[in-house]
């Protein structure tokens, strides 16, 4: 059973401050949710424990079974087990969709050895139906020209494919319509098991209405600020964030929609990168 552990953890981009003490342990079969105004870190979150070079991490530590994450790079963290489903999957040209899963799944072998093409192509095939998905989808360029809702049922093909440890969904329910959120809560849900640790970062009840957290967080400023059970989420989504603020005592946290949007044209997907995508 893996376990991350994410203590004291600070970082920061462009020499501003982002995260400034998340503590978290995720064990797997378990299921976490983080909730949270917009620009309070969470994404930053997601990036830094994948390993995103674009953030300096300045305090703490993150543990993935004991080992020390911060040490390693960012496609050694995809082999240990980590994986991250983005908020905004970036688009690779040139390299499809199925080239890019079996790359991934063949730097896990051992030395020498690769994928069945056989095994591949079956279990792929599989995955391509559960997420009824359009047959072509997986011989297509990576995310290019993906509608929203179809990158983020390729995150999820991608998961499936990789089976990791630890996942973090970032916003996966994003762009998606009901059955899309549908289908993708099913499939994760079917995924779960004792193997599997599982954070999902959301706004909303509706994806955990399809993927039953044990534990919500949220994050407010760059920190965990309250954490308990799936009370919170219902809560959240009828008065919003007002109350924890009031209850904290922290101020109106600034929404920056904008800023976000342009660090989204700006970003890349670690991982990808990571594999010389
Ligand atoms: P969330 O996912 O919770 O909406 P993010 O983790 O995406 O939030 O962003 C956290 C904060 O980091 C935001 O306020 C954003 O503006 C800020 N931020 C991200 N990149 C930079 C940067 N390069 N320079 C300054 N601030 C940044
Ligand atoms: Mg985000």
């Amino acid at each position: 059973m893996a376990t991350l552990s994410i203590k004291n953890l600070h970082a920061e981009v462009d020499g501003k401050e982002i995260l400034k003490g998340v503590d978290l342990v995720i064990n797997g079969g378990e299921t976490h949710a983080i909730m949270g105004p917009n620009g309070t870190g969470k994404s930053t979150l997601a990036s830094v424990v994948m390993g995103h070079p674009k953030y300096t991490v300045t305090k703490g530590e993150i543990l993935l079974d004991g080992l020390n994450v911060l040490e390693m790079s960012v496609d050694e963290r995809s082999r240990a087990g980590l994986f991250l489903g983005m908020q905004h999957p970036a688009e690779v040209p040139g390299v499809t969709n199925s080239d890019f899963i079996k790359t991934a799944m063949n730097t896990r072998m051992a030395e020498g050895k690769s994928v069945s093409l056989f095994k591949f192509i079956r279990e792929l095939d599989h995955a391509v139906t559960d997420l009824k998905m359009d047959d072509n989808l997986p011989h297509r360029y990576l995310n290019e020209g993906f509608s929203g809702g179809e990158k983020k049922r390729n995150e999820i093909l991608q998961m499936k494919m990789l089976k990791p440890k630890i996942a973090i969904l970032d916003e996966i329910d994003s762009g998606l319509d009901v059955d899309a959120l549908k289908i993708v809560g099913e499939n994760v849900t079917a995924m779960k098991n004792d193997n599997l640790g599982l954070l999902l970062i959301t706004h909303y009840q509706r994806l955990l209405d399809y993927i039953k957290a044990d534990k919500v967080h949220v994050m407010m400023k760059g920190k965990i600020v309250k954490s308990g059970g799936i009370e919170i989420i219902k809560r959240i989504d009828t008065e919003g964030y007002d109350w924890i603020k009031e209850e904290l005592g922290i101020e109106d946290v600034r929404v920056i929609e904008e800023e976000e949007e342009k660090r989204v044209l700006l970003g890349v997907c670690a991982t990808k990168e990571a594999l010389d995508l």
